[in-house]
């Protein structure tokens, strides 16, 4: 027998742990292990005859890092393995993502109609930029897919949600909505950073095209930024490559080297992280101090049946109401010791966050009060420490309230 017939050389035949640490990766003459990283911005030609044939896509090739470079490639291609996607494009943040994944999708006189529970900066680009151009929004509650329907116009080009939602982890029916989008002629973009790739696959329940913060779990050691967008071959090298190539917000081959290693442990980190979040739901949702905890997978959440169907597990974060309100939010939050305040999320250090003064701060009260962000609300990215100590620090803290 020789490796040849080993079924295993066949990258589909790989279960997902593996295919990230291994999928996607190409090795120079070389034969380095790790990855390369090729910081380079352009690429010389052996021809001027080789050169005319790359920029008129009749030979595979390079030709600049804007929009091609092998480090990007395996990034990209990593990606794809992980979502079940046909194709991806990385981007320099996931906002870079998201605004490239809309924007390539509209034109002047279209509409867009977004759930109104969403990153902020998300939100800003639907409600305040669009608009700018030309590009109507109307934001629903996207709580009952009936508000997706009700909004969609003949022009309606666009759905985008975002679900589980920050920093109230409610929930969008995804292959309900995208049924509504389909049957209008709209496609759907999820951002799915709040579930994970592991958790939840947005393209098998009918989205037409993926967004990630690679920043978050992707990273998840907080050191770079960068964004991601997964969709069909046609759409991701059709409308997403060229607004990339012609707009450029395009990954540093460094953040996508980075992010490539980050993809090797993330399997496990993301499964560790939801143990220890499912745990602390578990024991927090109990304690007298606090109203209510929201998480997906916790049979308290208001949509917890929707939750078990299209999440496989219930998310590394959780939002937390305390019963005093903002006093109580901010009492206990700085008397924590491991866990540490900050706006960020999916991060192996475990991070917790005031929305309403922070994050949400920009949002007016009604739209505050509607979306959940209320003054004892707090959201908690679950890292990597030890569940015990992360348990014995959050009871000190609401010991202190
Ligand atoms: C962080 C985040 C973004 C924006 O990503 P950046 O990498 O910070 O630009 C978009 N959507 C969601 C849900 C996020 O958590």
């Amino acid at each position: 027998m020789s490796k040849a017939s080993n079924p295993l050389l066949d990258p589909s035949k790989r279960a997902a742990a593996t295919q990230m640490v291994h999928g996607g990766g190409r090795r120079t003459a070389f034969n380095e292990t790790s990855e390369a990283l090729f910081l380079n911005s352009g690429y010389s030609y052996p021809s001027s005859e080789h050169a005319e044939l790359l920029f008129q896509n009749r030979i595979e090739g390079h030709n600049y890092s804007r929009f091609a470079n092998p480090t990007m490639d395996m990034f990209q291609e990593r990606m794809a393995l992980l979502e079940g996607a046909e194709a991806a494009r990385a981007f320099a943040t996931g906002m870079a993502a998201v605004t490239n994944a809309i924007l390539s999708q509209v034109r002047a006189g279209d509409h867009i109609v977004a759930a109104q529970a969403l990153f902020g900066g998300c939100r800003y680009v639907v409600e305040d930029y669009a608009p700018r151009f030309g590009v109507a929004s109307t934001m629903v509650d996207g709580r009952d897919p009936e508000n997706f329907a009700r909004a969609m116009r003949p022009n309606t080009k666009v759905v985008f949600i975002e679900t589980p939602t920050n920093p109230t982890l409610e929930l969008v029916d995804i292959a309900a909505v995208a049924e509504i989008a389909h049957a209008h002629g709209a496609k759907l973009i999820v951002d799915n950073v709040f579930s994970t790739a592991l958790w939840q696959k947005p393209l098998q329940l009918g989205a037409d095209i993926v967004t990630y913060s690679a920043t978050k779990h992707i990273d998840g050691q907080g050191r770079v930024l960068g964004g991601v967008v997964l969709g069909s071959r046609q759409l991701i090298e059709g409308d997403v490559h060229t607004f990339l190539r012609q707009t450029g917000a395009s990954i540093s081959p460094f953040n996508a080297w980075v992010l490539l290693k980050g993809l090797e442990t993330y399997d496990l980190r993301v499964r560790q992280m939801t143990d220890s979040a499912e745990k602390i739901a578990a024991a927090l949702a109990r304690h007298p101090k606090i109203e209510r905890v929201i998480y997906p997978h916790h049979p308290s959440h208001p949509q917890y049946e929707l939750a078990r169907r299209q999440m496989a597990r219930g998310s590394t974060l959780m939002a937390l109401d305390l019963k005093g309100g903002q006093e109580a939010a901010f009492t206990f939050s700085d008397s924590l010791a491991v866990v540490l305040i900050s706006n960020n999320l999916g991060d192996a250090k475990s991070l917790i966050t005031h929305p309403r003064t922070t994050t949400h701060a920009r949002l007016t009260e009604e739209v505050r009060l509607e979306t959940g962000v209320t003054p004892g609300l707090l959201r908690l990215s679950v890292g990597l420490e030890d569940a015990d100590d992360l348990l014995a620090d959050l009871m000190y803290g609401l010991d202190q309230v």
